[in-house]
């Protein structure tokens, strides 16, 4: 996926040294909407967390743009941001660019990637919440992203090439299984493999007791095991 350096929008220096966080830190994807028009520069939302609140930087790690879906650099995976109270450490805050604006399929598919690969980093499936869901003193990130996030952030797959229109393999047919539900489906199955452990001891403790009543019955010692 690619993402927009601070560069190419043309970010101002922070102000002081920026504070960073191991990644093992963190637990929350913050998602957040900025509240202006959905075309509205990354730099003017920097300029706005810079001078009008006196904040370090911009106030988010990452941003995605409602309705194209470009990813932008913000503070950086591992910096300590500012903008939920309480979670800018333990958390990862991601901003869309837009006020409630509906979601292109592309910003659908960045949001999903953006917690995929957050989830790598950071070695574990953060909880993903509105900054709302957290703070309760705030509506963002609005009700479109706010329905979003409760379903799950079902992205919709990318439209095929036409390049590959050729293939018609069973194998492409095959959905692909993002890196937060390859995590799921390991835990689930390392739960049931507990489960079926448990078992066994259980069936095992029987066989003995079984064993041992049998033994009784005929008046033999049960052998030892
Ligand atoms: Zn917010």
């Amino acid at each position: 996926m690619n993402i927009t350096s601070r560069d190419a929008w043309g970010a101002r220096s922070p102000k002081n040294i920026p504070q960073t966080v191991d990644p093992s830190q963190r637990r929350y994807l913050v998602i957040h909407h900025s509240g202006g028009p959905v075309g509205q520069s990354v730099r003017a939302i920097q300029d706005w967390c810079m001078d009008g609140r006196g904040f370090n930087d911009i106030d988010y790690n990452l941003l995605v743009r409602a309705s194209t879906g470009e990813i932008y650099m913000g503070r950086g995976w591992n910096v300590v941001g500012s903008h939920a109270v309480d979670f800018n450490t333990n958390g990862i805050g991601v901003c869309v660019i837009g006020n409630n604006a509906p979601l292109s399929d592309q910003a659908k598919r960045a949001l999903a990637w953006i917690r995929d690969e957050a989830n790598r980093r950071c070695g574990r499936m953060l909880h993903v919440r509105g900054h709302g869901q957290l703070t309760g003193t705030t509506d963002c990130p609005g009700s479109v992203l706010r329905t979003f996030i409760t379903a799950g952030m079902p992205a919709p797959t990318q439209p095929e090439d036409s390049d590959m229109e050729w293939t018609d393999k069973p194998w492409s047919s095959a959905s692909p299984i993002s890196a937060a539900d390859a995590l799921q489906q390991a835990s689930r199955a390392d739960d049931a493999l507990k489960e079926v452990q448990e078992l066994r001891g259980i069936v095992d403790a029987l066989r003995d007791d079984i064993a041992a009543i049998k033994a009784a019955v005929v008046g033999t010692t049960p052998p030892n095991g």
